[in-house]
């Protein structure tokens, strides 16, 4: 109560005056864009149709554009890139084909953009804007920059844990399946079971994979050889009443047997596997 006691009794907006890095506070704004909308891959931004914009109020507009825009509740993934970034012209080579309004949104996105413009065309531009911040997320990302933050999202957590049971929890990360916009929603990867899921949350299960791209979690992971999960070969077994069912487990035998065969042959190239525990617990 009486950390709160300078702001009691003024207006809820005289919160959002301040520019806090992280974006996580801005619930006033996030809360209106929130409810069922989504960005889906070709009708980006949506979303903030004149129900988003006009109810925030003017103090909404004194924000910084992308702090206000990865406060968005679905939004979680992306992480904030940086001006020096947007600014080098080099860092944008071709984007201008691939947006409509580019310079305006571009504008809108540094927080440049002085025109007095009517309501629909500024969610035309607004919608722009998204779409521009997904197209050079996928070029910040894989930048040294770029990685080291989705490597602090990625320790985290924020882009979820590995649905699998004996993957124990593993981070994932984003990954898309293509490099295209709006062909494909954002995926995550598990290094773990090296695979991918959907996103656990359904409100990133419409954002386009191509603002993350295909490349990122498997660079990263290069470029971060440590964050590389240790496997260890365990897998689920079916069985019927304790029993294991029968064709899966001579498939399974042999699998193993490959296996085995493999990673003996790789001890003689010199790699070793470290092996955490043996792969059956029968
Ligand atoms: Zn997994």
């Amino acid at each position: 109560m009486g950390h709160q006691a300078g702001r009691t009794g003024e207006t809820s907006e005289d919160s959002e005056d301040e520019p806090t890095g992280g974006g996580q506070n801005m619930t006033g704004m996030g809360s209106l864009i929130n409810n069922e909308t989504s960005i889906v891959p070709g009708g980006i931004g949506s979303v903030i149709s004149s129900a988003g914009m006009d109810d925030g109020g003017s103090d909404d507009f004194t924000k910084y554009w992308i702090e206000w825009f990865l406060s968005l509740k679905g939004n979680e993934f992306f992480s904030e890139i940086d001006e020096e970034y947007i600014l080098d012209r080099f860092n944008l080579t071709g984007l201008n084909t691939e947006v409509t309004n580019y310079q305006l949104a571009l504008d809108l996105m540094t927080d440049s953009l002085e025109e007095d413009l009517d309501e629909e065309t500024r969610a035309e531009i607004e919608r722009s804007a998204r779409h521009l911040y997904g197209l050079i997320h996928a070029r910040y990302v894989i930048t040294s920059r770029g990685l080291a933050k989705m490597v602090d999202k990625f320790r985290r957590a924020e882009f979820g844990k590995c649905p699998r049971v004996l993957c124990q929890q593993q981070p994932v990360l984003p990954c898309g399946l293509s490099d295209i916009p709006m062909e494909n929603s954002v995926k995550v990867y598990c290094p773990k079971c090296e695979d991918l899921y959907h996103p656990p949350q359904r409100r990133h299960a419409t954002i386009d994979g191509s603002y993350f791209g295909t490349t990122l979690p498997h660079l990263l992971l290069q470029v971060y050889p440590n964050l590389v999960p240790s496997k260890n070969g365990e897998r689920y077994v079916p069985r019927i009443f304790g029993f294991k069912v029968h064709e899966t487990a001579k498939v399974h035998r042999k699998q193993d047997q490959i296996r085995a065969e493999q990673e003996k042959r790789l001890l003689l190239y010199g790699v070793d596997k470290n092996k955490d525990s043996p792969p059956r617990d029968s």
